[in-house]
């Protein structure tokens, strides 16, 4: 065999190991320098390359007190040994060295023999090398770890159980219950773990259980335990193996998880619920408002009307809310000047706060128009500054800044455009880094139950996100916060959604295909219409209202639709007819739209949305709007 067929090993072996390799045939294959300095022949390697290795194993022999018997072993065990051989020999002055024999294998083939000697380890030092090894396996596993006796007396624990160094030693030999009394904890869990080492020991079989603990955050953290039977010769439990895996974190995912999941289904069911109030509310309000117009001013049955109104006006608004809440509520037809609704709500907002407030607001001149509805825009100032005013218990100052804000390349998670930007700044508690990052969490709270319900943000951000706006806070504690919202810039006309009804409706004519699949509401919207001069077409659906169209051999002037209706819906149904019909205007009505898709759709057409709840005057309106665009 060639001798530079091996690799060159050894060259970076410690001193005091040193390796001989041999071939199949006792060759000298390779041996290290610390070798030969045993035996006084340092740098003399190439006198011994590639030669029979007894002449180097008679110079090595020459060190050792008893000769012969090293001799003897090398014959021995290149002749039989066909496992790893271990002894340990003495050298003429005393000191202790052990020689391994490695026997070296290719399949079945001996391939040569690899000595390796180096300074001799007792017992008790390669057991404790063994423990070493064992103890920081332990250490790096990710669970805590414990031996016990069956009286639960520690034996072993792992730093991940019990950090303190100290408090790791002081354990040992000690019993839970010792511990808990020791850092005066409740022995409860001293007491759960007591009866569950009594379950494996009488029932020799793995206990598990789930623990809470509080930790050093004042936080509940969630254990399994696990305490496994160690068994002795005789079969009986020895010592107890527990072994606790952390689940604190799973279990806040899988909170988080209901939580959302809750969301989730309470924004479908008020969704759910808002879309069928609405067209319940069209219907008396369209009703009331119609009656209101055939009474006279002086008419004493007008006091019992005003408060019908009154009161489904009031439920529109609630219906509102719950489409915000459950962010089902479509890209808002309406635009709402900010500076407008922020002064209409400043006064509210004085009554709110303690006099030793100070509420300060700067407006910037400007556009300040945004795709939001007064209402939506409301909740998010009385959210933020009763966020600032509960931080400020002790007084302070509350800024409110609107101004146009141009921003020339993405910034906040937004496009580049043109956006107006409001903020509101308070002088008071602040928050920590870990709190800012869950405020928009729905029920997160850091105050007292009954104070806090956790939902002013998450609604704030439901009612910013929908508005394809963005929303950013900056806040250290005792330094106060500052909340920026920020919107887009609404480009279109301004439409009062609250017309007076006084004016005079306005008439008009033309073909309407009219498609809703309340009746209820169908019969109120098709008399509000025919009223006005319009003629009707009328369908349930959007597959029957295509039928509709098709025997009708004159123009149709507009297709005023529901969105969400059985069979067929308005979107599908707009499209379909605007192939036959390309010059019919169309107009939706809706309250929501459940398939974002949809909504974008709807968005796109330049006729938009006549939102629901509507008020037969706002009807008049926009229908009047769309025939009479160019
Ligand atoms: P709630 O006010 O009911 O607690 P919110 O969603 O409005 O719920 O706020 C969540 C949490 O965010 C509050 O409990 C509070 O810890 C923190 N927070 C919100 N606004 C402020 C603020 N202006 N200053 C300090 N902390 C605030
Ligand atoms: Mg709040």
């Amino acid at each position: 065999m060639n001798a530079r067929s091996f690799p060159d090993i050894g060259t970076g072996t410690p001193d005091d190991v040193g390796i001989l390799l041999e071939d199949a045939d006792g060759f000298v294959q390779h041996c290290t320098s610390s070798v030969l300095r045993y035996v006084g022949l340092p740098e003399q390697m190439d006198r011994y390359r590639g030669r029979p290795s007894s002449a180097l194993h008679e110079a090595v022999a020459t060190v050792f007190l008893d000769r012969a018997a090293y001799l003897e072993g090398v014959t021995f065990l290149r002749g039989r040994g066909q496992a790893v051989h271990r002894e340990v020999l003495t050298t003429a002055t005393g000191r202790t060295f052990e020689r391994t024999f490695v026997p070296l294998h290719d399949g079945k083939v001996r391939t040569g023999t690899l000595w390796q000697f180096g300074a001799a380890r007792s017992a008790d030092d390669r057991a404790d090398d063994r423990l070493a090894l064992f103890e920081a396996i332990f250490a790096a596993l990710p669970g805590q770890m414990a031996v016990l006796s069956p009286t639960g007396r520690y034996e072993f624990v792992t730093p991940s159980a019990i950090r303190d160094d100290a408090l790791r030693s002081w354990i040992i030999g000690r019993t839970d219950r010792e511990y808990a009394e020791y850092r005066g904890r409740a022995a409860s869990v001293a007491e759960a773990r007591e009866a569950s080492i009594r379950r494996v020991v009488e029932g020799r079989a793995i206990d598990e259980y789930e623990e809470e603990l509080s930790g050093a955050d004042g936080g509940t953290r969630h254990y399994q335990r696990h305490m496994v039977p160690m068994f002795g010769a005789d079969g009986t439990v020895e010592r107890v193996l527990g072994y606790g895996l952390d689940l604190t974190q799973l279990r806040r995912v899988e909170q988080q998880l209901r939580q959302s999941q809750k969301m989730d289904a309470l924004g479908r069911l008020a969704g759910g619920i808002a879309h069928d109030f609405n067209n319940l509310l069209t219907v008396i309000a369209g009703c009331g408002e119609a009656l209101m117009l055939e009474f006279d001013a002086g008419d004493d049955r007008r006091e019992l009307l005003d408060p019908i109104l009154e009161a489904s006006k009031r439920a529109a608004d609630l219906t509102q809310q719950l489409l915000a809440f459950s962010r089902r509520s479509v890209q808002q037809v309406t635009a709402v000047d900010v500076i407008e609704v922020l002064d209409r709500t400043v006064a509210m907002l004085r009554r709110l706060v303690s006099d030793t407030i100070e509420i300060r607001v700067h407006c910037v001149p400007g556009s300040h128009a945004v795709p939001l509805d007064a209402t939506q825009l409301q909740q998010v100032l009385v959210n933020l500054a009763v966020n600032a005013r509960d931080a400020m218990a002790s007084g302070g100052t509350l800024t409110i800044e609107v101004r146009p804000l141009s921003l020339s390349e993405p910034s906040f998670g937004l496009a580049e455009g043109e956006y107006v930007e409001l903020q509101v700044i308070d002088t008071g508690h602040g928050m920590t880094e870990e709190v800012r990052q869950q405020v928009f969490e729905p029920f997160f709270t850091t105050k007292p139950a009954g104070v806090g319900t956790g939902l002013g943000l998450s609604t704030v951000y439901g009612i910013v996100s929908t508005a394809k706006g963005a929303i950013r806070i900056t806040s250290a504690v005792g330094e106060g916060t500052s909340v920026r919202v920020i919107l887009p810039r609404d480009r279109r006309d301004l439409l009062t959604r609250t017309p007076s009804t006084a004016s005079m409706p306005v008439r008009g004519k033309g073909t309407i295909l009219l498609v809703e699949n309340d009746t209820l509401l169908l019969n109120l919207v098709r008399r509000r219409l025919q009223g006005l001069g319009y003629d009707i077409l009328e369908a349930h659906d959007g597959i029957s209202a295509l039928e509709v169209a098709a025997q009708y051999a004159g123009p149709i002037a507009l297709l005023l639709t529901d969105v969400v209706m059985p069979r067929m819906g308005g979107g599908m149904l707009a499209q379909r007819l605007k192939e036959v019909r390309p010059e019919t205007r169309v107009l939706f009505m809706s309250g929501f739209v459940d398939d974002p898709a949809l909504a974008a759709e709807i968005e796109q057409g330049d006729e938009g949305l006549l939102q629901k709840p509507f008020t037969l005057h706002l009807l008049a309106e926009r229908v009047a709007g769309v025939l009479a665009r160019p």
